[in-house]
């Protein structure tokens, strides 16, 4: 049977992009060698990294200021080395989620962590609006899709400080203005390609200023210095990154992405809308068009572990809403094909139709 993949991260990336990664191990550029068995010093790899810097900076316009970095560590290791480089005293964060208390927690071991505003009070199902950035503050962290909650902070926002986005879930969703922004980081995984590598857009002159000694693989200025080959790189997720890129770019770049998620987006909103048997969990307003979230309508609260069976009998995989948020999440990032939104409103459709 057909499987319609929905998982939240590690996610399901576009076929080419996986079969030129699997000729890759074979073979890597018709060297004879595969990709996991050369130097990450020979030229053919050298150039696979400088292609993919450049390709991120043609999708995402990317002003010359800013270095492109890919690093280990996943987003979770950005919690640390953002304050790190950046917080001489204190720093802002934005609390929309899990992700953000996260990155809080860490920040706190260099200095102040202040809470700028809160959607706790409504287990995060809202952006917060209305709070006042502190100047004094080294930076105001933000994450801008919020990935267990299905939220999303879909515009660029201004900042009257130093603006760090966790872009972990929605990078390369649709274009953004790079310039609002100091420090844009996040695991690879659920949008751009497999675990394994952590893109960081940094502006370069935003660093070393805090008196503190960075360890070297935390400070950015090493990774700058030495185009992301500091230490040996994650070159296999790096390269299914870089057909990933390959295949947006195919399409049409950020902006057809943007418009083919909010088609896609739209699609199963609507469905859960329409369908009285389903509610969404997030505000209207701050719907993310990367991870849909949904419950069962308090009428029909008994019949979830009904429609999970009935959805995993159609093919839906990694349906299963977060455990703090229950019901179930379709996360469907760009590689997440429109045949399977179409699938999963089918199988509500359907599943109304059985219980009417
Ligand atoms: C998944 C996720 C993370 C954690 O990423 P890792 O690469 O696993 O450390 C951080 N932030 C957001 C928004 C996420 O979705």
């Amino acid at each position: 049977m057909k499987k319609y993949n929905f998982n939240a991260g590690p996610c399901v990336l576009p076929r080419q992009a996986v079969e030129a990664s699997i000729e890759a191990i074979r073979n890597f550029d018709n060297t004879g060698i595969g990709l996991l068995e050369i130097s990450h010093r020979t030229p053919g790899w050298e150039k696979v990294m400088s292609d993919c810097v450049a390709l991120w900076r043609e999708l995402l316009n990317i002003p010359d200021n800013y270095k492109v970095l890919f690093l280990g560590g996943g987003a979770s290791t950005q919690f640390f080395t953002v304050p790190s480089n950046l917080m001489s005293t204190k720093a802002a964060y934005l609390e929309t989620g899990v992700w953000a208390k996260k990155a809080m927690k860490e920040a706190k071991f260099y200095g102040e962590a202040v809470t700028v505003a809160s959607s706790a009070d409504k287990n995060f199902s809202y952006i917060p609006k209305e709070y006042t950035i502190p100047k004094d503050a080294d930076y105001f962290h933000i994450t801008t899709n919020n990935t267990i909650y299905g939220t999303e902070i879909k515009e660029d926002i201004d900042s009257p400080i130093t603006l760090v986005a966790d872009m972990s879930s929605d990078i390369m969703s649709r274009p953004i203005d790079i310039s609002k922004y100091g420090i844009i980081y996040g695991g690879a995984q659920k949008n751009v390609g497999p675990a394994g590598v952590t893109f960081v857009i940094v502006r370069e002159d935003l660093l070393g200023k805090v008196e503190r000694q960075i360890p070297s693989m935390v400070d950015y200025r090493s990774h700058i210095k030495n185009d992301s080959m500091f230490n040996t790189p994650p070159v296999f997720p790096i390269y299914v990154m870089f057909e990933t890129l390959k295949w947006v770019k195919s399409l049409g770049g950020v902006e057809k992405m943007q418009e083919i998620n909010q088609n896609k987006a739209a699609l199963l909103y609507n469905e859960i809308d329409r369908n009285k048997m389903f509610v969404g969990t997030a505000a209207k307003e701050d719907r993310s068009l990367m991870n849909v979230c949904f419950v069962m309508h308090e009428d029909h609260k008994d019949k979830e572990a009904e429609f999970m069976t009935f959805a995993k009998e159609q093919g839906m995989v990694g349906i299963k809403g977060h455990r703090s948020v229950g019901g179930f999440r379709a996360s469907i990032y760009n590689s997440c094909p429109v045949e399977a939104i179409e699938a999963l409103v089918k199988c509500m459709q359907e599943f109304e139709k059985k219980n009417s």
